[in-house]
């Protein structure tokens, strides 16, 4: 019950946000404050209806490839976690002891999805975030297979696979991002 009562209003949370996004053009208030003239102009709606709790990317940028067209793009390693919902071996990526400070992209597509200053030690060998840098650019979907239901992660951009979310993470959100080292690239500050 806790996890589907996570799953329904982090859903929710992420729908409203995607919705915000998706529904730029006929704001009523953006529209309503703007000249008729500037909803002809794509640039100028959005630089006029940007704001901060939008995700940093465009739902018509939607990162869509193939199977084939992924595997030539990735590592193998990668492409089994990315693409193919694997789970890499606990203390065996390349980031769940990385201390330094920076930004987390997708491996997939390069958006930006976690920071460092919301990374914690969690002891269990990956990579683990209290919060993503904006709601919108992670996606969330029920996870039954292992005979457990979890939460899955995923990149909302392209749709690759990151890792779970639990609900025994720190403060201020007491959630775990647990992700894979395999599914994120580090870029230094
Ligand atoms: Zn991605």
């Amino acid at each position: 019950m806790r996890h589907l009562f996570l799953l329904t209003s982090l859903t929710a949370a992420f729908v409203w946000a995607g919705c915000n996004s998706s529904t730029t053009a006929p704001a009523p208030a953006a529209s309503g404050s703007s000249p008729a003239t500037n909803a002809t102009n794509p640039a100028v709606a959005a630089a006029t209806t940007t704001n901060a709790s939008q995700p940093a990317w465009n739902m018509k940028d939607k990162v869509i490839k193939t199977d084939a067209e992924w595997q030539a793009a990735l590592t193998a390693e990668q492409f089994r976690v990315l693409r193919k919902h694997g789970t890499e071996r606990a203390f065996t990526g390349a980031l769940w002891e990385n201390h330094e400070v920076g930004t987390y992209l997708c491996a997939g597509c390069g958006l930006p999805i976690f920071g460092s200053d919301t990374k914690f030690e969690s002891g269990t060998g990956w990579p683990s975030f209290f919060q993503p840098l904006q709601q919108g650019n992670v996606g969330l979907r029920e996870d039954n297979t292992f005979f457990s239901r979890r939460i899955e992660v995923h990149c909302a951009r392209c749709e690759g696979h990151l890792g779970h979310v639990f609900e025994d993470g720190p403060k201020p959100t007491g959630l775990r991002y647990c992700l894979n080292s395999a599914a994120l690239k580090f870029e230094k500050k």
